[in-house]
This record gives structure tokens, C-alpha cells and sequence, in this order.
């Protein structure tokens, strides 16, 4: 490791920048921000270095670290990609002992990744919505207990659902997910009404695809205070893959990935376009990003989250292309959406007073960009510096690890389970 770029020390000064400190719509000019040990400790004008680091970053814009609030990290490699487009956090959508693994070697800095919170692993119904091998068919009040207790020895704080869990058995999850306070979030439902599944707690949906079909019922979980992550990029991976003629390798930083993950993302590919072309599934876009809209229109508990690394999601750097599409497509604000990507995840992840503001006593996940993304959201594609904690990633760094993840070989698909709850 070299402490040069990466360096860590227990007093860092970011001199003379515009920052956004997404609390209170609060821009401030000319500002310096000192960070100890892992803690914004002041901001203000001329702060007297004390010893500190100085980074100069006059001219430059300065906000909190990007929030990705649906992910799933499933490999190592993933870990510097998040850093390097300025994703510091992730909330990870299926946990299984690996990540619980993978968070505790990130926190003793033997790999280089974003904070992590993670739900345990999902929870079906037999008929699941999407048969995945890894999902637990959970059928009794028993199964539900055990898959409490495996999400909590974990350290998860979350749950996770999929729509097919029997009626009795959803109720019953929701009632004791609310006793061992583990907010519960995913597709929803088909087995119960969505009014009920919301009355019962029902904490995030997951993609617009979940949403409800009817814009009352749609009003009514906003209303309700529900979050949402629309996960709009991935929701077009259907049309755009299967019927518009996109290909993976024209993607934008296709290169950042290992050769051997590009060679699996084409073959999965491949195989997920052919099962929709022979079953001739059209989504229409238009209708999911509606429902988002309605959504929006009553609320604002609104998180950004990119669903990688689905074949075309590419980890961090597709949160850019999300906050683009949350602009272009659902009508937000440049300043709405970079909420999405900063404090609102972190309050939907219950990390609102440690994450996602720039203000003292919150910990020092920073990134500096060249251009404003508050006047063009696009600007949040020039992240030049990343500060996570009390560690400084710089683009030398950044170049020198993505080539090494690059030349990456033997990454195969990890298996978690066995579709059967332990
Ligand atoms: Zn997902």
C-alpha cells in the first residue's frame, strides 16, 4: 500500500472550495472543512492547518460521499469501483455470512470499499416472482423466526422480501420484524393488499417495477411514509437489452471491469434476453416511470440505488447514470436527486446523524468534484478526490487499482444457499 495517495492520517484540511452540504439547501463559499480521525470536525473560512494534511480545493466543489441505496455487493473487486465514482456508502439488498465477512475486512482496512448496511437474505413464498436459487422459501411461523435470528447474529439490520410469502406467514414476519425493530423492504406483495402491507410497517420499495398498479394505492404508500428506490436503470435493461439493440460492450466504463466479469456479464446476458424474447415480454417504460411520478408527487423519502451488479450495471458508476435518469425521466431536481444519493439514504438506512451532510460531527466521507453538479447533474461524473473516514483516495490511486481489478481473473458467481431456509 502506498500511504502516498492513500494515505491515512488523523488530520485532513480541504482548503477553499464550494461546498454542498445537502443540510438545509446550505452552499458554502469559499470553505475549508477539517476532518479528524474520521470525523468532520469544523468548516469554516481560513481554518489554521494545526499540523493537518491541506488538500487544496480552490475552484472545486465539495459534498458528501454518494449513497448507493440498492446494491449488491457480491465480490471484492466491487469494493474500488464504489470508491472511485465517489460512492462511499451502499446499502446491500441480500446478505449472507460472506458479507458480513466483507464488511468487517473493509472496516480493518484489509480492502479498500464503501460502508456498508445490509438486510439478511431474501425472504419468497413458494411461486416466487423470480426463482433464484439463492432467495429462502420461507412457509412457517418457525422459518420466519430462524430467518430473524440468522439476520441478526449477522449484524444485519434490515429484511428483505419478495411477493410470494403467504398471507399468514407475511403478516406474521411483519409483526415480529417490527418487535426485533428490523425495517423490512423489497418487492412487496401479491399475496396481501399493499394498503395492509404498509399499514403493517412495510419500510422501502424496491424498484418502480413494485410499485402498485393503481395510482390511489400508489398515493396511499407515499402518504404512509414509505421510502421507495425507483432503481430506474435497471428497470430498462429489459427493453434496452432484449429489444432496442444495446449492448453491453458499448457501455461507458465497461473497461473498469475484470475481463473474466465482462465474459460472465455476456453469457448471463444472453441467456436472460433469450427467455424474454421467447416469451415476448414488452415492459413499457413509460408506465413504471409513471407510477414513480406519482409516488414523487407525495413524498420525498426518495433514495437512489442502482441494482448493480446486474449484467449492464456497472458497480458506482452507474449511480451517475441513476441520479441522470432521476433528473430526465422523473422530473427531479438537480438538488433532489443528489438528496437522493445523500442524506435521504442515510436516514432511510438510520444513519441520518453520521452520513450524507456535510456538518461537524458527522463522519468524513467527502469526494471533490471539478464541475457543480447542482447547476448539471452530469457534473457529479467529475469526482477527482475521495475522502472515506480518515483515508484520502486519489486518481493516481484510483488508476493504478482499477488496472490491477481489470487483469482480475477467476471471479465466478459466489453461491450463498440452497433456496431452503437452515
Ligand atoms: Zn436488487
Amino acid at each position: 500500500m502506498d500511504l502516498k495517495d492513500r494515505s491515512a492520517c488523523s488530520g485532513i484540511i480541504l482548503k477553499n472550495a464550494t461546498v454542498l452540504t445537502m443540510d438545509n439547501h446550505e452552499v458554502l463559499q469559499n470553505c475549508d472543512i477539517r476532518c479528524r480521525d474520521g470525523i468532520i470536525t469544523e468548516t469554516g473560512h481560513d481554518l489554521a492547518p494545526g499540523g493537518d494534511r491541506v488538500i487544496d480545493a480552490s475552484g472545486r466543489y465539495i459534498m458528501p460521499g454518494l449513497i448507493d441505496g440498492h446494491v449488491h455487493f457480491d465480490q471484492d473487486y466491487m469494493g474500488i469501483l464504489f470508491l472511485a465514482a465517489g460512492v462511499t456508502s451502499v446499502r446491500n439488498m441480500r446478505g449472507y455470512a460472506e458479507h458480513e465477512d466483507r464488511i468487517r475486512r473493509i472496516r480493518a482496512g484489509e480492502l479498500d470499499g464503501p460502508y456498508i448496511e445490509s438486510t439478511g437474505p431474501i425472504f419468497d413464498g413458494v411461486d416466487p416472482n423470480i426463482p433464484e436459487d439463492d432467495n429462502w422459501i420461507v412457509q412457517t411461523f418457525d422459518e420466519v423466526e430462524r430467518g430473524i435470528s440468522y439476520t441478526k447474529e449477522h449484524g444485519f439490520r434490515f429484511m428483505k422480501t419478495y411477493p410470494s410469502l403467504r398471507p399468514d406467514v407475511y403478516r406474521f414476519l411483519m409483526r415480529r420484524c417490527a418487535d426485533e425493530d428490523l425495517p423490512v423492504s423489497g418487492h412487496m406483495t401479491k399475496t396481501i393488499r399493499h394498503e395492509e402491507l404498509v399499514d403493517l410497517g412495510y419500510y422501502c420499495c424496491e424498484h418502480s417495477s413494485s410499485l402498485p398498479r393503481e395510482e390511489e394505492v400508489i398515493r396511499y404508500c407515499a402518504k404512509a411514509g414509505m421510502w421507495y428506490c425507483p432503481t430506474q436503470l435497471v428497470c430498462e435493461t429489459l427493453p434496452d437489452y432484449v429489444w432496442n439493440g444495446k449492448r453491453l460492450e458499448d457501455l461507458e466504463k465497461w473497461d473498469v471491469l475484470p475481463g473474466c466479469v465482462q465474459e460472465e456479464w455476456l453469457r448471463r446476458n444472453e441467456v436472460i434476453s433469450e427467455s424474454y424474447r421467447k416469451q415476448n415480454i414488452r415492459p413499457d417504460i413509460r408506465v413504471i416511470i409513471n407510477r414513480g411520478r406519482v409516488f414523487m408527487e407525495h413524498s420525498d423519502l426518495v433514495i437512489a440505488g442502482s441494482d448493480c451488479a446486474y449484467p449492464g450495471i456497472i458497480p458506482g458508476f452507474a449511480l451517475w447514470t441513476e441520479l441522470e435518469k432521476l433528473v430526465s425521466l422523473y422530473g427531479m431536481s438537480n438538488e433532489e436527486a443528489l438528496l437522493a444519493a445523500t442524506a435521504r439514504p442515510a436516514r432511510c438506512m438510520k444513519l441520518g446523524g453520521r452520513k450524507g451532510r456535510i456538518v461537524p460531527g458527522m463522519d468524513s466521507d467527502l469526494i471533490i468534484l471539478k464541475e457543480n453538479p447542482l447547476s448539471d447533474i452530469r457534473g457529479i461524473a467529475s469526482v477527482e478526490t475521495v475522502v472515506r473516514g480518515d483515508k484520502v483516495y486519489t486518481q493516481e490511486y484510483f488508476a493504478r487499482e482499477l488496472e490491477k481489478v481489470h487483469s482480475l481473473t477467476g471471479i465466478t458467481e459466489p453461491a450463498f444457499g440452497t433456496g431452503t431456509i437452515k
